[in-house]
């Protein structure tokens, strides 16, 4: 019999963080160690998620946590201010980050890459764990091949804290690779309405519509002569990226240093 992954899981008690605690107690490969939230203490994380006590109580100290549980794998999904600082300890603690919050910078990336590497341990920072987001960004990027001309506009509930969404940045990102920095649009064009034509990247613009009642989507137009293309991907629930988590926190220990983006753990 294979040994079971001990996963702690932060954000325990939030929206993407419970879904992840109710993965990880019906993964037969997978074993809870620890449930981290600011809030909450003391809740039985099995009874949390609506399935029977498990036995873990969600905590606040994640130190403490990842010392007494020997977890091997954090899954993080708290707030871009705090995620940071979490995978930073996790690294220090010789515990494999696995993170889903949005909203690191390249730097803090590069940087933890190097913190990963001196532990020697591997890590995954994903901005979207979702099969076919993963898709919609690879057929993005190239597409950009033959397609110059682009717009992403990505929709998210109003709640989200960071604008572009960590998928829109991804994608812009892989898209750049593949194209040269070409400013779009007319060089004489003027904005009556401040952020009117969206945030600037590489030449090609960025949209976050924030409206109640949304869950996650994003849309890339590429306009060409006479032809415009869009390759889109919509989200309709959260379990819809557990999928992508389980196989991220099975990986993710075959790695060395911070993989960014969960296209390099699919093939
Ligand atoms: P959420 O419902 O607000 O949950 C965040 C949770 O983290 C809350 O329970 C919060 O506790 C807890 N928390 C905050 N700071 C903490 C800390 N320092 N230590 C421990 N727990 C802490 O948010 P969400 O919708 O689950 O989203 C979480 C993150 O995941 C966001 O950055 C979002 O953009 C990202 N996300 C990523 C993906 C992906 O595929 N990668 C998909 C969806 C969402 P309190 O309530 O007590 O403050």
């Amino acid at each position: 019999m294979t040994t079971k992954i001990r996963v702690a899981v932060a954000g325990a008690a939030g929206r993407m963080g419970k879904e992840v605690v109710k993965m990880v107690l019906e993964d037969a490969e997978l074993e809870l160690a620890a449930a981290i939230n600011r809030s909450g203490e003391g809740t039985d994380a099995g009874t949390l998620v609506g399935l029977p006590a498990c036995g873990i109580k969600v905590q606040s100290d994640l130190e403490l946590a990842l010392v007494e549980s020997k977890a091997q794998v954090l899954v993080d999904f708290t707030t871009p201010q705090f995620a940071y600082k979490n995978t930073e300890l996790a690294i220090r603690l010789g515990v494999a980050p696995v993170v889903g919050t949005t909203g690191f910078t390249p730097e803090q990336i590069e940087d933890l890459d190097k913190q990963c590497k001196s532990k020697g341990i591997g890590g995954l920072i994903a901005p979207n764990f979702s099969i076919g987001a993963i898709l919609m960004m690879k057929f993005a990027a190239q597409a950009a091949k033959h397609f110059p001309n682009l717009e992403i506009i990505e929709y998210h509930g109003d709640q989200k804290l960071d604008a572009p969404s960590g998928t829109a940045v991804k994608t812009a990102e892989l898209i750049a690779q593949n194209r040269e920095e070409l400013r779009q649009g007319n060089p004489n064009e003027e904005e009556t309405i401040d952020g009117a034509r969206g945030g600037y990247y590489n030449g090609f613009r960025i949209h976050s519509v924030r409206l109640p009642g949304v869950f996650a989507q994003q849309e890339v137009i590429f306009g060409g002569f006479g032809q415009t293309l869009k390759i889109r991907h919509d989200s309709y629930e959260r379990a819809g990226y557990m999928p992508g988590v389980a196989l991220a926190v099975k990986k993710v220990m075959e790695y060395q240093g911070m993989v960014y983006g969960f296209e390099h753990f699919i093939d």
